[in-house]
């Protein structure tokens, strides 16, 4: 259905929160397809929302050569956007899970988060830089000190310089619970063989690439 903007502010640098009206029940950790009207294949998003918000957000990042988001990032509140129903099988529970992600990957945890799933969990978050930590205070609130931030491309007090990887590789990993990874592809897969190495069974890794 084609939806009006409310909100489509930029939150940091080429980084945009989008929202509209939430039309539809959705799980949390699903997605939407967002087009517009140039008559292109419409792109995937995690809603970025709690289950029970009345507006549902997308939070999406400028891909400078891409189709849709540089036309995305120009729309203001009053133009519209087409939307799709939500779907997809990447789905929070309320059971114990370590929920990893980079950069706008953060979206359906933070749907999760929102909706009321994040009791019982770790969250890893790798970005390149500091402002990057999207909802870094409501993270740091739930989470306390299973909030793990890290940051490749900059030295920052309070996070981890590196990537994700380095806290799994140098940790215990408990095997009887879910990891949920979600992000950039390479991240996707080389966690997914680390978590494997390390004994986590296959059928506990829960994956959404971003490609
Ligand atoms: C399940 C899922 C959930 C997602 N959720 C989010 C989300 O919450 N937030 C978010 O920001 N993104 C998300 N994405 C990514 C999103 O769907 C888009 O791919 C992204 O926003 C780029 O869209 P675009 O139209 O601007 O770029 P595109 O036109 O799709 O281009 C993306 C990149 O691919 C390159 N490219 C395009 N065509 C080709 C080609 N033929 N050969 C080689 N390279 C090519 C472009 O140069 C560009 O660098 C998700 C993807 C999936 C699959």
């Amino acid at each position: 259905m084609k939806l009006p903007i409310l909100r489509n502010d930029e939150i940091s640098d080429s980084v945009f929160l989008l929202a509209v009206q939430r039309r539809h029940d959705f799980k949390p950790g699903q997605t939407v397809k967002i087009g517009l009207d140039d008559g292109l294949p419409p792109r995937i998003y995690s809603i970025c929302s709690g289950n029970r918000d009345e507006e549902l957000q997308i939070l999406y990042n400028i891909k400078g050569d891409g189709a849709l988001t540089p036309k995305l990032a120009k729309l203001k509140p009053g133009g519209s956007v087409w939307m799709s129903e939500p779907g997809g099988s990447f789905i929070g529970t309320s059971d114990p899970a370590v929920w990893i992600a980079t950069g706008t990957g953060i979206a359906p945890f933070y749907s999760m988060l929102r909706s009321g799933l994040a009791g019982n969990k770790i969250l890893l978050h790798g970005v390149r830089r500091a402002d990057q930590f999207y909802f870094s205070k409501e993270w740091q609130t739930a989470l306390n000190t299973d909030y793990h931030r890290f940051c490749s491309g900059e030295v920052v007090d309070g996070t981890t310089h590196g990537h994700v990887n380095l806290f799994l590789e140098q940790r215990e990993l408990p095997a009887d619970r879910k990891y949920y990874l979600c992000g950039q592809a390479t991240m996707c897969v080389e966690v997914r063989d680390l978590l494997i190495a390390k004994g986590i069974p296959f059928g506990n890794i829960v994956v959404e690439i971003y490609f």
